[in-house]
């Protein structure tokens, strides 16, 4: 058996104590400069996430919920209009949409990756479809090719859902670069964690870019001069800080997910258990969610022996009560219910010991095969 008693879900203290020594003297600077709402730690992050997803703008807001509406204002859906979006998804996809009175049209996922499933969407494609939100969910790309051939074809604008896959590459590019926008939450537990909530539109549209600005400022271009109705949806300086001090990590915190990731497909290949794949471009491991029939007591297994697990996503968003009428007549979605019902997440976190991982695997181990 392995050293650990227990393994947490998720432990962000490993990345804080990287940060910590950088980031105390800059708070000390922060509050002297009174630079609380955007400022300068804010421009400054902006700019150094622009440069490390090659994008030519990027809009720091409050959170990812806030970055995704403001990208379906830019994007010009309003009332009646008709988006495309995966019924497996944290919500937060959706609400965006249903802000500006735009109706959701589900589509299942693919079963291997959990990513929006282009042959679906085809045959769910009507008129009054205007965008599509492809989501990098647990942090493997959609399949963007197919994605861009998809837009095309029927003349749909394309935001990605990037909040679980910052860093990920696909065909070469940083995932949110894709698309006309991207978005990106700062959750805490996210890949890239703030000290609080935060999230981030990015585009290569300067028009955007100058509408996506305005929007989350009260709608002004210039100080009290106020051309489209707004919002208060900035970034916190705060946040704009502890970004700015971690964004040089990612990359090194990514490769140690994706080593963890490696590590339980070498230690659980073997079970009856369903392995997240890699298909389309690289994964950055947000999640590491397996799916088995026994779903449940897996759970239960693993917490009544000290090791966390989650849920993503337990309820799809076609069974969502606020979202029944949508779901309405809309058919059946077997992947996400697939997902739904089987999925459970592995801990999976930056800064995770070979301890712990054995842990992991030895525990979901005896799960299977009844050992101890
Ligand atoms: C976290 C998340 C969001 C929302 O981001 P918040 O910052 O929590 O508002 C949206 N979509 C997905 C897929 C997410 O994981």
């Amino acid at each position: 058996m392995s050293q650990v008693d227990s393994v947490p879900f998720v432990d962000l203290s490993v990345q804080w104590r990287q940060i910590h020594d950088d980031v105390m003297p800059d708070i000390e600077r922060l509050f002297a400069k009174n630079a609380f709402c955007l400022g300068p730690w804010v421009a400054d992050f902006e700019q150094r996430i622009a440069a490390y997803l090659d994008v030519k703008h990027a809009v720091g807001v409050n959170s990812g919920t806030s970055a995704l509406h403001l990208a379906m204002i830019a994007a010009g859906i309003g009332p009646g209009d008709k988006v495309l979006v995966p019924a497996h998804t944290f919500i937060g996809t959706v609400w965006g949409l249903i802000y500006q009175g735009a109706i959701p049209v589900f589509c299942d996922v693919e079963p291997d990756t959990a990513t929006i499933d282009l042959k679906d969407a085809e045959r769910r494609m009507g008129p009054g479809v205007k965008a599509i939100i492809p989501v990098h969910l647990y942090g493997q790309p959609a399949d963007m090719a197919a994605v861009q051939a998809f837009a095309a074809r029927h003349h749909l604008v394309v935001v990605e859902d990037t909040a679980q896959a910052v860093g990920a590459r696909y065909d070469g590019r940083r995932v949110g670069s894709l698309g006309a926008m991207g978005c990106f939450s700062f959750y805490p537990g996210k890949n890239l964690g703030a000290a609080g909530e935060g999230g981030l539109v990015v585009t290569n549209d300067d028009a955007h870019a100058a509408t996506l600005r305005a929007l989350r400022d009260h709608g002004q271009s210039r100080r009290y001069t106020h051309d489209i109705v707004g919002y208060n949806y900035r970034m916190d300086g705060l946040q704009g800080l502890v970004l700015g001090h971690k964004l040089p990590h990612l990359d090194a915190w990514t490769d140690q997910r994706r080593a963890v990731a490696a590590a339980y497909a070498q230690g659980l290949g073997d079970l009856p258990l369903a392995l997240p794949q890699v298909a389309h471009g690289d994964h950055v491991f947000h999640l590491y969610v397996v799916r088995t029939e026994r779903r449940d007591a897996l759970k239960a297994w693993l917490e009544a022996h000290g090791v966390g697990c989650g849920l993503h996503y337990p309820v799809p968003l076609h069974r969502q009560p606020c979202l029944a009428a949508f779901a309405d007549g809309a058919g059946d979605f077997p992947v996400a219910d697939d997902y739904a019902a089987h999925g459970l997440s592995l801990p999976l976190f930056a800064g995770m010991t070979t301890a712990q991982q054995e842990r992991v695997i030895d525990t979901v181990r005896a799960f299977f095969l009844g050992q101890s």
